[in-house]
């Protein structure tokens, strides 16, 4: 028996979850349930996280957490309970199977059968955002070695235990050659690892179009968590519908299973929600908890449900279907169905089916670091960049020289061209003018003058290199 942690959520969200729950039952799941309220209800009450303090000790007892939709209310300051959740419990690792059900669910990709795993805690969703100047504002875009080594060798991993072929890194590293080029980098040393499964990089944008156009060249697709995000919502609505697709958020210790789509307010109450979504979220996570008899049990019989046309009103096709029904006469369709395996679409076999079972990151011997410099950003609301070099140069120290300012990354001093618009945020390269190394005190003197020329220093960024290569982007056009 397995204590798994239940929350009903908003919109469509208990109409789809009491049926998920009787499916379950009705197919013998040994679960126990923890129900806990989150979602509008607990925004409302003045809880800006919709999660109260006493569930998030039910989440962690119980490690695992079915998840219905819920209702983020606009603006207000409510902060996604499912970022939160992701980011709080560390799962890492969002998993989306994207199936294509031809012909009894209309695609036009007949052969589609892909599962994106997408990194679920850093890029840009570390949320990590400022405005420096009148007309800038920053996002910062984090990308750790622990985190590409974790969602890449679990895309390896998922792949061997599930019998996959192939599998597919999709990042931008021709632009952002530090962090997306670090995730393409571990991909190509984990990929190593595991020679009987074949690897190929994409860049993300003909990648995705390839993807929307052909998906079944796809098997695995592992990708960074914007990119993953966009890319696994288009594949579930070309597989058929956003309503017949879950999702696993695994971490170390806990899991959190859910539907893809939202809480569909327009549709609550009137038995009308497709119940897919959870459904399969929730044979994800018996698969997880080694109930894969019962998982594989409850698909073969949605498989057969959904052949035998019985559809609810989003993918209800005067065709293909053979009766329109409501969430709960189609919770009752499966439920009749357990024991019996589709004819035409193939059955499955969860024999192999369980939580991976993934190493624990290794963190590796530090790298030598050298200081060659620093990038003061500065906010000036001048336009001509020759002049703001005379202004910045009068805070040259003696160890570092100004060698070059961008404006949104493009060179514009020396040698910039007219052109090119700027805005009122310039980054100002500052470089080691003997060519040694400088110390942080450098920084500060250089900080010290700047303060003193009443320079408005918006924020610094030093220069390193790591092992003797240096690991910053150069200017574009330098
Ligand atoms: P949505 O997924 O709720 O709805 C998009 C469209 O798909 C609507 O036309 C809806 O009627 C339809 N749809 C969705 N699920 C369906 C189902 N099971 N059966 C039949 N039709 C279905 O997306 P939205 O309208 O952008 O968002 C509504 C709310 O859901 C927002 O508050 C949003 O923040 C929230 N949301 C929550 C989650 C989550 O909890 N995981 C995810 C996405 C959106």
């Amino acid at each position: 028996m397995t204590r798994i942690t239940v929350a009903k959520g908003d919109g469509i969200g208990p109409e789809i979850m009491d049926v998920t729950l009787e499916i379950l039952k009705a197919a013998g799941a040994e679960i126990e349930i923890d129900e806990i309220e989150v979602g509008e209800k607990v925004y409302l009450s003045g809880n800006t996280s919709g999660i109260a303090d006493k569930s998030w000790d039910t989440i962690r007892n119980n490690k695992v957490f079915l998840k219905a939709p819920i209702t983020t209310p606009q603006g207000g300051g409510y902060k996604s309970l499912n970022v939160t959740t992701r980011k709080f419990l560390g799962l890492y690792s969002n998993v989306r199977p994207c199936v294509s059900y031809d012909p009894f669910v209309s695609t036009k990709h007949p052969k589609m059968d892909i599962v994106i795993i997408r990194e679920n805690e850093e890029d840009l969703y570390a949320g990590i955002e400022h405005q420096q100047t009148d007309e800038v504002v920053q996002c910062l875009k984090i990308i750790s070695r622990p985190g590409c080594e974790k969602i890449i060798r679990y895309a390896f991993e998922y792949a061997k235990q599930y019998g996959r072929k192939k599998v597919t890194c999709f990042t931008k590293d021709n632009i952002m050659k530090q962090s997306d080029g670090l995730f393409h980098q571990v991909f190509d040393e984990i990929a190593k690892e595991y020679p009987e499964i074949e690897n190929e990089h994409w860049i993300i944008d003909i990648g995705a179009a390839k993807m929307a156009d052909t998906p079944e060249v796809f098997d695995v697709i592992v990708t960074l968590n914007l990119y993953g995000d966009v890319l696994s919502d288009i594949a579930a609505q070309i597989a058929g519908s956003v309503g017949l697709a879950g999702s696993a958020n695994i971490g170390e210790s806990c899991a959190m299973f859910e539907a893809i789509h939202g809480s569909a307010p327009r549709r609550a109450g009137q038995n009308l929600a497709n119940p897919s979504g959870l459904i399969q979220g929730a044979i994800l996570m018996l698969n997880h908890i080694g109930q894969n008899v019962v998982a594989e049990k409850i698909q073969n019989a949605w498989l057969k449900t959904i052949e035998d046309g019985i559809h609810t009103y989003d993918i209800f096709k005067d065709d293909i279907s053979t009766q329109k029904v409501g969430t709960k006469e189609f919770a009752h369709a499966v439920i009749a169905n357990l024991g019996n395996k589709p004819a035409k679409l193939n059955a499955v076999n969860y024999s192999n089916g369980a939580a991976l079972n993934l190493p624990k990151y290794v963190r590796k011997a530090a790298a030598e670091k050298t200081l060659l410099g620093v990038d003061l950003f500065v906010h000036w609301s001048g336009s001509n960049p020759d002049e703001l070099a005379g202004i910045i140069n009068q805070a040259n120290s003696k160890k570092l020289d100004l060698t070059m300012i961008t404006n949104r990354g493009i060179k514009v001093w020396p040698a910039g061209f007219e052109e090119t618009f700027c805005t009122d945020h310039w980054r100002c390269r500052f470089k080691s003018s003997s060519g040694i190394n400088i110390s942080n005190q450098d920084i500060i003197d250089l900080l010290q003058n700047a303060n003193n020329h009443k320079i408005d220093v918006i924020k610094t960024e030093n220069l390193y290199a790591f092992d003797g290569k240096p690991a910053f982007s150069l200017g574009q056009g330098q």
